[in-house]
């Protein structure tokens, strides 16, 4: 079995004001109430909570959607989808390690920022969960895009050398 490096306690607290943050400067941005919030209906968990089949390598958090059917709706009632943002510890803990610009409070708040926007619009019916991958990419550049716009004039340290790292990606889109 791969042995992961899993955010500790004191990591694990900063992730989770950097949730708090993100969640609130999203709400914020899209107007929505705490029961508009609540209809998202996601949840965001850390690698100690993730499945085998839920982890990868290569990106900072995915968003995995789950049918949702609660024991007691009818049998024949609707399926529900429900969104899981798996946050992947091990990968953001390497870049973090590699880049000594890079905190870890800033770079957790974009990434959440960045998930909960992709959930915001497929909730919106801007975007198919399960679009072809050119159109995945160019939905990829306008939630980078959403995520600078959203934290450019927020007050939290050492945030310019996250938007530094993801600039490539406004650079990529379209009259930039
Ligand atoms: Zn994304």
């Amino acid at each position: 079995m791969t042995q992961y490096h899993y955010f500790s306690l004191d990591e694990l607290g900063i992730v989770n004001n950097a949730v708090a943050i993100a969640e609130e400067l999203v709400s914020n941005h899209y107007k929505l109430s705490s029961s508009q919030l609540l209809h998202l209906n996601y949840d965001i968990k850390t690698l100690a909570d993730l499945g085998p089949e839920e982890i990868v390598d290569d990106h900072f958090a995915q968003i995995i959607r789950y049918a949702e059917k609660k024991k007691t709706d009818f049998p024949d009632g609707p399926v529900k989808d429900f969104y899981k943002i798996c946050i992947q510890d091990h990968s953001i803990l390497r870049v973090i390690g590699q880049c000594e610009d890079l905190d870890l409070y800033p770079f957790a708040v974009y990434i959440v920022c960045h998930e909960l926007i992709h959930i915001i619009r497929f909730r919106k019916f801007l975007q198919h969960f399960d679009a072809p991958l050119p159109e995945k990419i160019e939905e990829e550049i306008r939630v980078h895009i959403k995520t600078h716009e959203i934290l450019a004039n927020i007050n939290i340290k050492n945030l310019g050398p996250v938007f530094e790292f993801y600039r490539k990606w406004r650079m990529a889109a379209p009259g930039y």
